[in-house]
């Protein structure tokens, strides 16, 4: 099989099958070995690794990880791909391809009906428009994976490594961070996709943490209050917090709180640490 990552290649096979781009699926495939070499470095992949793929396009990534991992599962929501998929994939045994949305398949049952519940890396080169949304579902449900290796667009990598007090952090940075340590694996311009993409994109790897770095009475309240917090940016944390419905306590007793765990209450929620904004939940939790 010739590579996947010739554009020259990839141009052919997709002729032959008669495929278009769909812009809005976030459809740019991959077309340079480095940057796929890059991914599979960036998650370690070894033969006993279990690794599931979202969006697997022309199968490019499926085969590289197909070679090194144990097992691959791979969702891909476009069906005019899966007869792409059956021949580039044609003669790999360790991969399934799943035809479905990642945002509304059940992934716990999912992995642990094709892992055994056995844990497992999420390698993939995501789909734009739904980064979010995505790395969200992976993080909140508990699932068991190790790290979450991910080409995202450069503005979301910098959201999810972003420092207190700097105009990318956000809900999206306290979650990442909460779970994981993300590190920069690499920074891949436009122009090693087909089509390019509007947008630089980066190579990041998530690894989970086996404690979170802060103790919060309780963790859906505090995300609940992030997400409050951080949906009024330019407000102070005590006029979200009296707005958000989150607590009883009045202006005074909530100053108070605030104050008793060292946060001033007119600091806007951008520049607290996750270990200010831990204290602040268990102040008024
Ligand atoms: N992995 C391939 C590569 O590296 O060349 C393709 C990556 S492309 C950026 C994103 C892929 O995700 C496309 O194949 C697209 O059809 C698929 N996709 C888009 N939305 C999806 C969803 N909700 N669930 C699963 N796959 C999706």
């Amino acid at each position: 099989m010739q590579s996947l990552t010739s554009p020259r290649y990839l141009k052919e096979l997709l002729e032959r099958h008669g495929f278009h781009f769909s812009k809005s699926l976030g459809q740019n495939f991959l077309i340079d070995r480095n940057i796929l070499n890059k991914i599979i470095e960036g998650a370690r992949v070894t033969s006993s690794d279990y690794c599931l793929e979202v969006g697997p396009g022309v199968g490019t990534l499926t085969r590289a990880l197909a070679e090194k991992a144990a097992f691959v599962a791979a969702v891909e929501i476009d069906k005019r791909l899966l007869p792409v998929l059956e021949e580039t994939l044609e003669g790999l045994d360790n991969v399934r391809v799943i035809h479905g949305d990642i945002l509304k398949l059940d992934i716990g049952r999912l992995a642990a009906d094709v892992f055994s519940g056995s844990p497992f890396k999420v390698v993939a080169n995501l789909p734009y428009y739904i980064t979010t949304p995505i790395i969200m579902r992976f993080l909140e449900e508990d699932l068991p994976f190790t790290t979450i290796v991910i080409m995202v667009q450069k503005e979301v990598a910098e959201r999810m490594s972003a420092a207190p007090g700097t105009k990318d952090y956000g809900a999206l940075t306290v979650a990442v961070q909460y779970y994981t340590r993300p590190r920069i694996v690499a920074r891949a311009p436009a122009s090693v996709f087909m089509p390019p993409p509007k947008v630089d994109s980066v190579v990041i790897a998530l690894e989970r943490r086996d404690e979170p770095p802060v103790m919060v009475k309780d963790k859906a309240g505090f995300f609940r209050m992030i997400s409050a917090l951080f949906s009024q940016r330019r407000k102070t944390l005590l006029n979200t917090l009296l707005a958000s419905g989150l607590t009883d306590l009045g202006k005074e007793d909530l100053t108070h709180r605030l104050a008793s765990a060292g946060i001033d209450p007119r600091r806007r929620a951008e520049t607290l640490s996750l270990e200010e904004l831990a204290r602040l939940y268990n102040s008024i939790a």
